[in-house]
């Protein structure tokens, strides 16, 4: 669904991608995993549109993002990204911030899109919250509303940036609760994440950058536990 081929991006001379393919099918969970600065944000931010490639193809499907003609709002419909940190629109109320994308860029009607983000509140326990405004939550209600925010684009790809490494380590948890549960409902998901006991449990298929390549991927219980690259030996021996 998702076919990057031979992407490559450089910030000045500093090449951060330097030829990535990675494929991802329908339904499935892929952690990027890789030091601090191996390049996981940059290839996010090239599939949500938010860098140029410098060389490479991305599809999603029928549609080609890296098409410099490509319609973005086309695109930005079928692609939502959360960021690491709460990235809700401060001056609107939770419900508002959920409703806005559904309205504004899919024309879903007001009373449609409002009793979806009820129901997506409910699921993740802030149904009290729908008429508060972001920063009277907790960080990790307030990442919870930025994920079922994402999730009421109904987006073929969710694209996830270290939505935990922001919280307080007490509020992780309930946030990758949301992440769980995303993930048995169907939905296709490639995060970057530092937290490699849920990616080892959650993900089903985990990729290892280092100096701007996938050095390796694999399932978690292969790749964790029989790492074939030393470089990725050496990364699991510093986080694990
Ligand atoms: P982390 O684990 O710390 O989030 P990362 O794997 O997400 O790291 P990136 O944020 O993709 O790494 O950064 C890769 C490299 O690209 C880094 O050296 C960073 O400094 C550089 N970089 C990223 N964005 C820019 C930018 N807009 N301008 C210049 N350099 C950038
Ligand atoms: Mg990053």
């Amino acid at each position: 669904m998702l076919r990057v081929e031979g992407v490559r991006k450089s910030f000045g001379d500093h090449l951060v991608l330097d030829g990535i393919d990675l494929h991802v099918e329908r339904g499935e969970v892929v952690c990027l995993i890789g030091a601090s600065g191996s390049g996981k944000s940059t290839l996010l931010r090239c599939v949500d549109l938010l860098e140029l490639t410098d060389d490479g193809d991305i599809h999603l499907g029928d549609l080609e993002l890296t098409d410099p003609a490509i319609d973005e709002n086309a695109a930005r419909s079928r692609i939502a990204m959360v960021f690491q940190s709460f990235n809700l629109f401060p001056h609107l109320t939770v419900m508002q911030n959920l409703t806005i994308g559904p309205r504004r860029v899919k024309g879903v009607a007001k009373s449609r899109a409002q009793s979806r983000a009820l129901e997506l509140l409910t699921r993740v326990g802030l149904e009290s919250k729908a008429h508060a405004f972001p920063d009277s939550l907790s960080g990790g209600q307030q990442q919870r509303v930025a994920l079922v925010r994402a999730v009421a684009m109904d987006p073929e790809l969710l694209l996830l940036d270290e939505v935990t490494s922001a919280l307080d380590p007490l509020l992780v948890g309930e946030v990758l609760d949301v992440v769980r549960e995303l993930k048995n409902e169907g939905r296709t998901i490639v995060m970057a994440t530092h937290e490699m006991s849920f990616a080892r449990e959650c993900a089903d298929r985990i990729v290892f950058l280092a100096d701007g390549r996938i050095v390796e991927s694999g399932p978690p219980e292969q790749l964790f536990t029989a790492p074939r690259d030393p470089r990725t030996r050496a990364f699991l021996e510093r986080h694990m």
